[in-house]
């Protein structure tokens, strides 16, 4: 449903091509804004992307970028300078997550899982925040996991990635809101994407029984957190990372 708060608005989905960040670029098309779709290898996904945000009426472009190469997310960034206008609100979505037993955790996967998920939110965000703080107003959600605030002897990097993306978002939205932008996050139970492919039924019909609402998530529950946290709602949060999980983990 179209929202002012979006009208217009130039948004940035990084990982926009399949899963979770589909659908918060076509949710948040819906709610008014242009939306630059990035993707890393999978362009006819992106495109698929592209042509759904544009049944909504809004203006969609396509950019690959590598989040782990800050030469390539700046040409992403201005190429939506370019073609879409400065980007406005960011949603730090692209994450990778590699089922690994702790033995075959080597150092190559902990750096590969750290750089996309942890320094991938960081070069994205430095490469928009000086025209956001140019333009005194950025909106930008991280996408964390409840991976961050459980054990999980089976995704230790991705655990400790998602937990560096929660520091993160405290301390640069502290940093960012004198120039009004406000940053938040989301940590998502199991969703089902492509990303959970590996994970076995046994596994998914354990994870069911132990949430309470006793079913994993859509990508819709997902994207409508992001948008209620890039949205003037939630004009009081900074630096919260917001669980969305069917119960499966609930905080203080
Ligand atoms: P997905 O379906 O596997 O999609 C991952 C997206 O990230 C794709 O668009 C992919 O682009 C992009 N990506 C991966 N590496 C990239 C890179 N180096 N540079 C740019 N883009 C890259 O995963 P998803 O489930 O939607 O996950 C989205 C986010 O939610 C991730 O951060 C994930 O950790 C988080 N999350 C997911 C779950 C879950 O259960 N699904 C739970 C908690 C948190 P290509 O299409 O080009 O490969």
């Amino acid at each position: 449903m179209s929202d002012p708060d979006f009208i217009n608005r130039t948004v940035l989905v990084t990982g926009g091509s399949r899963g979770i960040g589909r659908e918060c670029c076509i949710n948040l098309a819906k709610a008014g804004a242009n939306i630059a779709i990035n993707y890393n290898s999978r362009s006819e996904d992106a495109l698929e992307t592209a042509k759904a945000v544009e049944a909504t009426g809004a203006k969609a472009i396509t950019v690959q970028a590598n989040v782990t190469s800050e030469e390539s997310v700046q040409a992403m960034v201005r190429k939506i300078e370019n073609e879409l206008g400065p980007v406005e609100m960011l949603v730090n979505n692209a994450g990778i997550f590699e089922y690994v037993t702790p033995e075959t955790t080597t150092l190559d996967h902990w750096k590969r899982t750290v750089d996309v998920n942890l320094t991938g939110t960081f070069i994205v965000t430095w490469a928009v925040k000086d025209q956001m703080i140019k333009q005194k107003y950025g909106r930008i959600v991280n996408m964390s996991s409840i991976s961050a605030l459980r054990s999980r002897p089976y995704g230790i990097a991705y655990a400790a990635s998602k937990a560096g993306i929660i520091a993160f978002t405290q301390s640069a939205s502290a940093a960012l809101i004198e120039h009004n932008i406000r940053m938040n996050g989301v940590a998502p139970g199991l969703v089902k994407t492509e990303i959970i492919d590996d994970v076995d039924q046994e596994t998914l019909d354990r994870i069911n029984n132990e949430t309470p609402m006793k079913r994993i998530g859509q990508p819709d529950d997902i994207s409508e957190v992001v948008q209620f946290l890039l949205s003037e709602k939630s004009k009081f949060m900074m630096g919260q990372t917001l669980v969305a999980s069917g119960g499966r983990v609930m905080l203080p």
